[in-house]
């Protein structure tokens, strides 16, 4: 039995963990040049002299607020999953999947490609906004225009999110999630049915996906995974092992960058790699993508509309109420794992007293992150009474996986743009008026990234760029 706790203290970093990343860069860096100096070298196994980092100076103690109703009996303890933890040996990708299969559980896919056949050299390069003078850009620049979506004439945000773009947070007409959480009525913000979770992992393929997977398959659990292409082509057989468990596969963009801060040229060549390289390893391609940080307005929006992906984000019920569980700040030193486990208290407390269900924002992208899911986030959701049901996003709108790949869409019944029209009142729940918004005290700031955050994303994963 859970202590009914769920705590005003525990709520500021709910909001911020995510979003607010200006101040956080600098350390992200840093984080990441040492992260690269103890897993580049020996991935699969604990680097030989590696220390385990003690936590953040600057962060105070913070004490678990709750009781977990279940962990992992095998669970990394919380005080050693901090910024610049020893590295643990990996889970590779189990299965090597042959030329030609497919999976048995999408109607009609097409054959497993033999991604391992895969030069990174036909490529953009990793973790850059991929150029728009190629062929291939070129050619999706003309698509996007016969396509027959408007593409709104709005402005592209500078660095320095909110704060910086007073003028764009003003434009309410632009319905910039960023800064003020607005959503378009085709957004995907939440799962229609109350108590049902549509499980999410971002910014893989990466190290320590394989521990995940395993875990999952352990749970028999399926989840979406918004998969940013830069980490496709290092990864290409987890990618391959994902698709084939049965997890839905969905974009994340090529290099993750604020995509408001872009023209719409290099929007596109995001969007179009990213879908490249997942059809390239997989043979489908996503219907569904999910913007960095959040940041997706209506230009953004209109153009992933007209390249046939579904803009899908996580749950925020009110300006203070974020379900983000902060776990991608852990390896960067700007939380602890006992304030992401507050945090997921706070966003199940939450999701219990919403009418619809929610989404929650994860990473597979570091150690850090994977042994908070499989030691205490999933055990912990697993056993909550009453149950919640756990599923991708695609199957919590009650849709068949087929739907989730442009190669199988029926997009008859059901054309790209309108998917969320399933999940009900998907804008409505997410403004500002929202029953369980009082129970967030905290003011939030929340901003969009600086071209930093590119920086250091780039850094973290190019330590992690390895073709396996
Ligand atoms: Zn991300």
């Amino acid at each position: 039995m859970k202590l009914a706790l769920v705590s005003a203290v525990a709520l500021p970093a709910l909001v911020s963990a995510h979003a607010p990343r200006d101040a956080h860069h600098a350390r992200q860096q840093a984080a990441a040049a040492a992260a690269s100096g103890s897993s580049s070298a020996a991935p699969a196994s604990s680097a030989a002299g590696a220390t385990t980092a003690p936590a953040a100076t600057s962060l105070t103690s913070v004490s678990l607020t709750f009781t977990l109703a279940s962990t992992n009996p095998s669970a990394v303890p919380l005080s050693q999953i901090v910024s610049g933890a020893s590295s643990q040996p990996t889970v590779a990708a189990t299965t090597t999947y042959a030329t030609g299969a497919s999976p048995s559980f999408i109607p009609n896919a097409p054959s497993l490609p033999n991604a391992l056949a895969l030069s990174p050299s036909n490529y953009p390069t990793l973790d850059k906004t991929p150029p728009t003078d190629s062929p291939e850009v070129q050619q999706w620049i003309k698509e996007v225009a016969a396509s027959g979506v408007t593409i709104p004439n709005i402005t592209a945000t500078v660095a320095g999110g909110c704060p910086s773009n007073p003028a764009a947070v003003a434009d309410t007409s632009r319905c910039w999630w960023t800064c003020g959480g607005c959503t378009d009525a085709d957004d995907v913000v939440q799962c229609p049915d109350k108590m049902t979770w549509g499980l999410t992992y971002d910014d893989g393929p990466a190290l320590y996906t394989g521990d995940l997977l395993q875990y999952l398959d352990t749970v028999d659990l399926k989840a979406t995974f918004f998969v940013v292409g830069s980490r496709a082509i290092s990864y290409p057989a987890l990618l391959q092992q994902e698709y084939m468990a049965g997890h839905q596969i969905a974009v994340h963009t090529w290099s993750h960058p604020p995509m408001t801060t872009l023209t719409n040229e290099q929007i596109i060549a995001e969007f179009g790699w990213t879908k490249k390289i997942i059809k390239d390893v997989l043979g489908v391609t996503p219907t569904f993508w999910r913007p960095p940080y959040g940041d997706v307005d209506n230009r953004v929006r209109a153009i992933a509309k007209a390249m046939g992906l579904q803009t899908s984000i996580w749950t925020r019920i009110s300006a203070t109420a974020t379900f983000d569980t902060g776990d991608f700040d852990i390896a960067g030193g700007l939380t602890t794992s006992t304030q992401v486990l507050n945090n997921w208290e706070s966003i199940i407390g939450n999701a219990t007293t919403i009418d619809h269900g929610f989404i929650v924002l994860e990473h597979d992208l570091f150690q850090q992150t994977v042994d908070m899911a499989t030691g205490y986030i999933l055990p912990d959701a697993l056993a909550h009474n009453p149950p919640f049901k756990i599923e991708p996003i695609i199957s919590c709108l009650n849709k068949p996986m087929r739907d989730a790949y442009i190669e199988t869409n029926d997009n008859s019944s059901n054309p790209i743009g309108v998917s969320a029209s399933a999940s009900g009142n998907a804008a409505a729940a997410t403004g500002s008026g929202s029953a369980a918004a009082g129970k967030n005290g905290a003011m939030s700031s929340v901003s969009v990234p600086s071209s930093l955050g590119a920086v250091a994303f780039a850094i973290i994963s190019g330590a992690f760029a390895l073709f396996l």
